[in-house]
């Protein structure tokens, strides 16, 4: 039998003559958008493009609402400060999650509490966020991470008996359904990123989506340096109500609004998603099937309530004792050369992640010596997290999904032949 690429022999998938799908995708539609903006001279400040794609977002997901900001950890900051969480108030979010997640937290004066994840989703567990809730919860900000869902049901069921809001970090799954309901529309707010790497991307912008017209407003004040939005979109809301100053027309806040270059390219994206999104969840049940006839390594499971999946990454769990003991940066390194395509590792848990170090910045975070110590991520226990990224985790770029049914079975040839060849590493 042919040698493992790692070692020297020919590859399973030859990207030379036979490349993955490219990420980022777009076309001449995008360049003329693009073109349209420069032209118009509105390149920002509630443009006609922002407006167009805030309302079509909205549409997507189904909630009243959509307003766009410059980034996805903006966007958590700016629905933590629009539900007024802030000093004293504690977050429950997963430790298994980018670093924004937690560090948004911390940036609104308040304590990030991380709890542990499901091992067979990587999602928050609800028994977990419910041994943590105390008098000082204010909010459970669930993952929706690479291919799976939180259990929102559960989480709702904990919210509502606990009076907390809820926000839904998206920035995994845009376009995913629990139930038939879009990510983003279940819980109180919803927040997407469209960095480069996400499914839906103009380089860099973000979005908040919500029901609530008070929610709404807030964040469309707060994303535009504490302005109270002119729109008439938030009629419910009295002049003078909530955050407002005593003239009722201002808030405390910075700027953080999206381009209109930006808002162009979402437009045209947001047009192929749909289809992009049907292709990944076709391939990803299709590959999913083809691991669990695999030895050694493990499908995430898919909740039946999961009536649609979006990826950012592909992800399945390694075994290393089916592999005679392989260690898994050595399964994931040989895969890699068998794939011509990076296969990695899941985040780090936050209580060890090299991005998420509040300690080093006490200028910022050091408001008390209770508030330091409650910052301290060392001091929650995430034992599945742990277990999860140094011993089970294997991801890839979602754009592996965009790839030919043919593709999915290249996947599970390289996984099963470096299986088989395990003992030569
Ligand atoms: C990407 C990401 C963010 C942050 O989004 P940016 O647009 O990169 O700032 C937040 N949460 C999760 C889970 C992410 O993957």
């Amino acid at each position: 039998m042919e040698n493992l690429a790692i070692t020297g022999g020919k590859p399973i998938k030859d990207i030379h003559t036979n490349p993955w799908p490219a990420w980022p995708v777009w076309d001449k539609n995008e360049e003329k958008a693009l073109i349209e903006v420069l032209n118009s001279g509105i390149w920002s400040y509630n443009g006609p493009k922002e407006t167009m794609f805030n309302k079509l977002f909205a549409e997507f997901v189904g909630t009243k609402y959509a307003i766009s900001s410059v980034n996805g950890t903006v966007t958590l900051q700016l629905a933590l400060e629009a539900l007024e969480i802030g000093i004293g108030d504690e977050v429950i979010l997963p430790g298994l999650t980018w670093q924004a997640t937690a560090a948004t937290v911390l940036d609104v004066n308040a304590t990030p509490v991380l709890v542990d994840v499901c091992e067979d989703t990587w999602c928050i567990d609800p028994d977990a966020v419910e041994k943590a809730i105390t008098p000082k919860t204010k909010a459970i900000v669930p993952v929706h991470l690479y291919g799976s869902f939180a259990d929102m049901d559960a989480i709702l069921a904990i919210a509502k008996r606990h009076n907390l809001y809820i926000i839904e970090d998206c920035a995994h799954k845009h376009g995913g359904e629990w139930n038939g309901q879009k990510a983003g529309s279940i819980g109180d707010v919803g927040s997407f990123s469209f960095q480069l790497s996400k499914h839906l991307t103009a380089g860099e912008g973000g979005t908040l989506t919500t029901n609530d017209p008070a929610i709404a407003e807030r964040i469309d004040a707060l994303r535009n340096c504490g302005r109270r939005p002119e729109s008439s979109d938030y009629v419910t809301v009295d002049k003078g109500a909530g955050i407002y100053g005593d003239d009722g027309n201002f808030v405390q806040s910075g700027n953080y609004r999206m381009t209109d270059f930006q808002a162009a390219i979402l437009i045209e994206g947001l047009k192929r998603l749909p289809e992009q999104n049907r292709k990944r969840d076709e391939n990803g049940i299709y590959l999913n099937s083809l691991l669990l006839e695999l030895p050694g390594v493990m499908p995430l499971r898919r909740d039946r309530r999961e009536t649609r999946e979006a990826y950012f990454n592909f992800a399945f769990r390694y075994n290393a004792q089916e592999f005679g003991g392989l260690p898994i940066e050595k399964f994931r390194a040989a895969l890699t050369a068998e794939l011509g395509i990076e296969v990695d590792s899941s985040y780090e848990p936050l209580n060890e992640c090299s991005l998420y170090v509040p300690w080093t910045k006490p200028a910022r975070h050091k408001l008390s010596e209770q508030y330091w110590q409650d910052i301290n991520p060392a001091r929650f226990a995430l034992p599945v997290c742990r277990k999860i990224h140094h011993e089970e985790s294997i991801c890839m770029h979602h754009k592996v999904l965009l790839g030919e049914k043919e593709d999915m079975e290249l996947i599970a040839a390289a996984i099963k032949k470096v299986h088989d060849h395990a003992h030569t590493l």
